[in-house]
């Protein structure tokens, strides 16, 4: 007989964990399955080798693209998901987001619900998270009903330095937003050590804020929550009429087992939950669960991402550098046409990894560029396209058909700070024999949100307001499927900023 629970949260990623931890003290019976395992605590979580090159903690399953090519996704499966090894940047949507905005590339939609449905949750998401910023010093930020509870870290003094050159070029760069367990003021120093290999990397030291450690770990503290590990699962059964899911199918070390619970909340990722759904197709639901509007799996984004590699006349000492953005090319206006995005600095590039992967830039040895670099990761937003899709291939396997798009504002953006830097660095600096920018292909599916995405009409969307599924009544999504755009911004906060509301919508229900 398949055990019963109140609430199967499906994921322990940054969507399912903070809802599991806004259910945990409701005393409802909670289980979370979860396909992956706890990340080991080892030194090889701060190798570079290990992890980039030869890619440790990455999984062994093949995607493909949409001419049938494998690829390795640069997803993780582990207790805490994706977050295990993110960067920790915390960043609202921009109130404009959550309207209609015009880019070069076309037209980003409307969500559902406003800004202001969701700023009360954003703040909860800041404090949950233990996110360090400062307010009132990006000038495209919305408002906040309260202040973070952390200050920002600060900048070490080489980026400090570019800080105050970027002003002196007329460019605002402002206190970036991070979830690190960094307490500056704290004399004998918090869990996070200040390192050089944070985002990317899991975290030693557990100084990371990521969702095993801010939100499952707490979570099954509660004698009500529990998390299956290895759990991987396959599929979703519903009741005759289609109206509900009745079992939740598993496999775990080969062997197939059941639950049920009264609700289900999906958030495996948006690629894998898309995924899943299609999986779960049934007589009732002949194109996949839920699936009516031919929606399901379609209007995948991830971001228009580039990472830059400008080598810099002087040295950059820096070790954890990523500690502000820039925002005066988000918006359109003030001489831009359309919106063009975000920068924010990357972590430092190890030597090792330089010698595998030059950047290309001639007559310098790697400890040189190592010593000598600056980097970037620079962000445009990509629009929900109907062709751009997760499927399923003829095995079952997972096919992601992409095509970029809203490239041209992306290509300016990277001109735009090769031009800053230019002015910060002084006449010497060339683009092309200092600045390189790398557009991230497929496989880095980091920011991946969309194929689900939330509205109100269930003929142009999968989920409703409340990120239920529109024609099952106990079946929530919780992880960046419900995106109906992308923005320009790091994804996961607005993430577990949703799951906790829909968290307050099954306390409700519940
Ligand atoms: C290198 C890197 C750096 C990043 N830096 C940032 C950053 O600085 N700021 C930011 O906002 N975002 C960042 N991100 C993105 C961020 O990690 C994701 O947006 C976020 O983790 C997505 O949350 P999620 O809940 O949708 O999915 P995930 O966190 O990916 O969680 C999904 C979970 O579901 C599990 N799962 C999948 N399929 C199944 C299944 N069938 N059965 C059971 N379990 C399953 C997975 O193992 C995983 O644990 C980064 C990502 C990467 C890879
Ligand atoms: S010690 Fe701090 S900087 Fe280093 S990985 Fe951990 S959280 Fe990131």
């Amino acid at each position: 007989m398949a055990q019963h629970y109140d609430v199967i949260v499906i994921g322990s990623g940054a969507g399912g964990g903070s809802l599991a931890h806004r259910l945990a003290s409701s005393g409802k019976k909670i289980l979370i399955l979860e396909r992956g395992h706890p990340l080991p605590r080892e030194k090889d979580n701060w190798d570079a080798r290990s992890v980039q090159i030869d890619g440790r903690y990455n999984p062994t399953e093949r995607w493909r693209d949409r001419d049938g090519n494998p690829f390795q996704p640069g997803v993780k499966y582990f207790v805490g998901g994706n977050t295990k090894v993110w960067g920790a940047a915390t960043l609202r949507l921009r109130p404009d987001d959550f309207g209609v905005v015009r880019h070069e590339g076309g037209i980003s939609p409307r969500w559902p619900i406003g800004y202001d449905e969701l700023e009360p949750y954003y703040t909860q998401a800041e404090h949950l998270w233990r996110v360090r910023g400062a307010r009132g010093v990006d000038p495209t930020e919305g408002p906040a009903s309260r202040p973070y509870r952390h200050p920002p870290i600060r900048h070490e003094p080489r980026i400090a330095q570019l800080v105050h050159d970027f002003e002196r070029a007329g460019v605002r760069a402002w206190n970036l937003p991070l979830a690190l367990l960094l307490d500056e003021s704290r004399g004998d120093g918090d869990a996070c050590i200040r390192c050089d290999t944070c985002d990317g990397f899991p975290c030693l030291v557990r100084g990371k804020a990521d969702a095993e450690v801010i939100c499952v770990a707490p979570a099954l503290r509660h004698h009500n929550v529990s998390l299956l590990t290895g759990a991987r699962v396959t599929r979703l059964a519903t009741s005759a009429s289609g109206r509900e899911v009745t079992e939740v199918h598993v496999e775990r070390e080969g062997v197939l087992e059941t639950y049920r619970a009264d609700v289900v909340a999906v958030a495996c990722g948006a690629i894998n939950s898309a995924a899943l759904l299609l999986r779960s197709a049934n007589e009732r639901h002949p194109d996949g669960l839920g699936n009516r509007s031919g929606h399901l799996g379609r209007h995948y984004m991830a971001h228009q991402n580039s990472a830059v590699f400008a080598l810099s006349r002087e040295e950059n000492r820096s070790v954890l550098q990523k500690t502000f953005a820039i925002s005066d090319f988000y918006r359109a206006g003030n001489g831009l046409d359309y919106p063009l995005g975000l920068i924010q600095p990357l972590n430092r590039t190890p030597a090792v990894l330089l010698e595998h992967s030059p950047p290309g830039i001639a007559g310098h040895g790697p400890e040189h560029l190592a010593s000598h670099s600056l980097e970037f990761w620079i962000t445009t937003e990509d629009l929900p396209l109907d062709r751009n899709r997760v499927r399923l291939g003829r095995d079952g396997e997972i096919v992601v058909e992409y095509t970029p798009n809203n490239t041209v504002p992306h290509r300016k953006l990277t001109e735009k700070l090769a031009a800053v830097l230019g002015k910060v660095e002084g006449d010497g600096f060339s683009p092309d024999a200092h600045f390189r920018a790398e557009r991230m292909p497929l496989s880095v599916c980091s920011h991946q949100c969309g194929t689900m995405r939330f509205g109100d009409d269930p003929r142009d969307s999968v989920l409703n307001r409340d990120c239920r599924l529109h024609e099952v009544e106990n079946l929530y999504v919780v992880d960046a499927s419900f995106f109906p755009s992308s923005g320009a911004v790091n994804p996961t906060l607005t993430i577990i900023a949703n799951a906790l509301r829909v968290g307050d919508r099954l306390l409700e229900r519940l």
